[in-house]
């Protein structure tokens, strides 16, 4: 990484001012410029944020304190955002310390500006598996994808911003990758496999060739799925499936309709109140709901999810309590119970989505039956006051308590969707954003697995149904294997609708029940993905 060498004194409080607000406005003109060579919403609204970084009043506030003592706008300015990274890095919660490194990588953009030093773009040959400590995020963002066919880092779990650029890139990554592999020298040659999260190094010729056989088949694969992504997704005999998209907003709406999905499975509604300095008006809230049910239209269905936030997804402007353990703390319907207002103003304005779709409304982190009740008790409250009717009940199955008494929830709701990326950290007491554990905490594990049986029987008792929202989902090796458990919605991220559609064609009904019926039996994660891999089709 660059270095800067930057003097401490300046050259009057007036000058450095000036310099700093000049080199701020061509750092946020740089992002402007950058943005506007990507087509991807999620890679575009991390630069965004680098942009709001930027007028940050904690880090401005900072920097001009520096500058009235005296100090050169380089100096001040690093003073300010290494000392800004250094406490959130400090901090348990993965998602502040992902947030250290935007605020590193945006310093440091405007800090080359200050210095007058040209910040050297990564240079990749054709062909290239990035191995590095981590990415900065405008790294990731303005790499160029033709060149780059993996990326390998030794931070970073599901939740970092390379996990997500992989994922819309449709390219193989490893988030945790071994200490040693940073030694490598450039240009070696090695093999990255995604699936299997392992990185072969020195492989003989033959290994390549099979390697680039593999690479050839899936790409024509891929382009043969991508023809039937518009078909309703069935099983080969016939059984429907609903394959629906998890979103964040209108524009995720109009592009999984787009690719295919029937639906939205997840409207991550919390996406509404982050980055902001207020919680949205109720109109600004129904606003985005009623233009996501707008682009999905009124006969598919459309699951939006209560605020899910909380210790591990805080939002300046709700203050929670420091908490040691913020994953088993404040998070999704205990805050919205605890702030009864919230909650309110969120399902009016969910409610008035309700003529233009199939409005489905989730509670998330439902732990107990009580729970339930107080939040349905507040929903039927505002539905009467509202008039409208109709409207589907569910809940999020992620904590353990709630798939072990599925059969005493599914009365009292008309749906589950199981949060495979909380529910695994909650049965195996692994932090899902924790990189050394990341390829442990895999949702394939046989605890995890009896937890997704248990709930399917649950709501089979009562006929309701079931769906499959967290990651596992978009994994198109474990479609079969979740519908022969019973679950008959996936959603799944949009790239990987058309592929999961394509899988669940080649299998029928009785086959996934015997897939199912074979894994179950199974003991250890090692032997499932053995069987899947063996079995897929
Ligand atoms: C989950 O936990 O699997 C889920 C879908 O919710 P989130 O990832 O938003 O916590
Ligand atoms: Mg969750």
């Amino acid at each position: 990484m660059q270095e800067f060498d930057v003097a401490e004194q300046g050259k009057g409080a007036n000058v450095e001012q000036q310099a700093f607000a000049r080199a701020t406005e061509e750092a946020s003109a740089q992002l402007d410029l950058v943005k506007a060579q990507l087509t991807d919403p999620a890679k575009q609204a991390i630069l965004s944020m680098h942009q709001e970084l930027l007028q940050d009043p904690d880090l401005l506030a900072q920097t001009y304190a520096g500058l009235a003592e005296g100090k050169s706008a380089a100096w001040s300015w690093r003073a300010a955002f290494s000392a800004y990274s250094a406490r959130l890095e400090a901090q348990d919660n993965p998602l502040l310390r992902e947030r250290a490194n935007d605020i590193r990588d945006v310093g440091r953009r405007v800090l080359a500006l200050l210095a007058g030093v040209k910040q050297a773009a990564l240079e990749l040959p054709d062909g290239s598996i990035l191995i590095a400590e981590d990415l900065a995020p405008s790294d990731t963002a303005s790499l160029d994808p033709a060149k780059v066919r993996g990326f390998c880092t030794r931070t970073g779990g599901a939740t970092s911003h390379v996990a997500i650029l992989a994922r819309s890139l449709g390219i193989p990554a490893i988030c945790g990758i071994s200490q040693s592999a940073l030694k490598l020298p450039e240009g070696l040659q090695v093999i990255l496999n995604g699936n299997e999260g392992t990185l072969a190094i020195a492989p003989t010729p033959a290994d390549l060739a099979a390697a680039e056989q593999d690479i050839a088949r899936l790409a024509e694969r891929r382009a043969a799925e991508a023809k039937s992504s518009m078909l309703p997704a069935q099983t080969s005999d016939g059984s429907r499936i609903d394959v629906v998209a998890n979103i964040r907003n209108a524009a995720d709406a109009r592009e999984a309709v787009a690719k295919g999905a029937e639906g939205v499975g997840l409207l991550r509604s919390e996406f509404l109140f982050d980055n902001r300095d207020t919680a949205p008006t109720e109109e600004e809230q129904a606003a985005e709901y009623c233009a996501v049910a707008d682009a999905l239209g009124k006969d598919r269905p459309l699951v939006v999810r209560t605020l899910d936030v909380g210790g591990d997804k805080p939002l300046s402007y709700l203050p929670l309590p420091k908490e040691d353990n913020p994953f088993l703390g404040l998070r999704g319907i205990r805050v919205s119970l605890d702030r009864p207002d919230l909650l309110r103003t969120q399902l009016r304005a969910i409610l008035q989505a309700a003529p233009l779709t199939q409005l489905h409304i989730m509670f998330p982190m439902v732990a107990s039956l009580e729970e339930l009740r107080a939040a349905k008790a507040v929903l039927a409250q505002e539905q009467a006051a509202l008039g409208v009717s109709g409207v589907k009940v569910g809940i999020m199955i992620e904590v353990p308590s709630a798939a072990v008494l599925a059969a005493r929830f599914a009365p009292e709701v008309d749906f589950f969707s199981i949060g495979t990326n909380d529910l695994t950290q909650y049965v195996l007491a692994m932090d899902r954003g924790h990189p050394q554990l990341a390829k442990q905490a895999d949702a394939l594990h046989p605890g995890v697995l009896a937890m997704i049986a248990l709930t399917c029987e649950g709501a089979r008792a009562h006929g309701k149904w079931v769906g499959v929202c967290g990651g596992l989902a978009s994994d198109e090796r474990a479609a079969p294997l979740l519908v022969g458990m019973g679950v008959t919605e996936l959603s799944v991220s949009t790239p990987a609708v058309a592929s999961v559609k394509a899988t669940l064609a080649r299998w029928s009904l009785a086959d996934c029940q015997q897939l199912a019926k074979d894994v179950l039996a199974l003991s250890t994660v090692t032997d499932v993905r053995h069987h899947l891999n063996q079995h897929a089709r």
